[in-house]
């Protein structure tokens, strides 16, 4: 199984996938943690793909999908995994299901705007100014949200409501 979280930015998807893992012992693939990793060990791939974390942009399709394709490949014989911040868009979830055949649960963490920007501006992360995480939220709205739609039509997406992490977590395991 395949565990997607799909969340604005700040919606706390990297702390969830924690939880879960420690609880499970699954497997995290964290989109932002490899684009992070390449910036800081300042590969050709982290030099390419630097001006567009430091502006809030989505890094190229390509770029992203080959990434995620060779983790999944060396996670094959999981028998699941935890996404974190992947797909962003439709063509990134085209793409995962090419690469992945087996069955997929999406769970949405839906917080207020304003608790989002308060937790933002507080973690302090190198993309979390005021400007790029306007940014981050506008390209969240354009890309990202019309999955909920794409996911709900497949029927995998959960909805959750909640906004402390423990809480969405105790959510997320009554469906696990
Ligand atoms: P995150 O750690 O998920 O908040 O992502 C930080 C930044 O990495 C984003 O603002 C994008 O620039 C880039 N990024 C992360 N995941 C993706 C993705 N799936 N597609 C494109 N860009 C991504």
């Amino acid at each position: 199984m395949i565990i997607i979280l799909l969340g604005a930015p700040g919606s706390g998807k990297g702390t969830i996938a924690e939880l879960i893992q420690k609880k499970h012992q699954i497997p995290i693939i964290s989109s932002g943690e490899i684009l992070r990793a390449e910036m800081n060990k300042r590969t050709e791939i982290g030099k390419k793909v630097s001006r567009f974390l430091l502006s809030g942009e989505l890094v190229p399709d390509e770029i992203i999908n080959s990434l995620i394709e060779n983790k999944i490949k060396q996670l094959r014989y999981e028998q699941s995994v935890i996404i974190d911040g992947y797909p962003r868009n439709q063509n990134q979830a085209i793409a995962l299901n090419k690469v992945w055949k087996s069955e997929l649960i999406v769970f949405y963490l839906d917080l207020p705007k304003k608790t989002l920007v308060d937790r933002l501006l507080h973690r302090g992360r190198v993309d979390d100014t005021e400007k790029i995480i306007e940014r981050r939220f506008e390209v969240y709205l354009n890309e990202t949200q019309p999955l909920i739609d794409y996911y709900t039509r497949t029927d995998v997406l959960i909805k959750i409501n909640e906004i402390s992490s423990m809480e969405i977590f105790k959510k997320i395991e009554t469906v696990l």
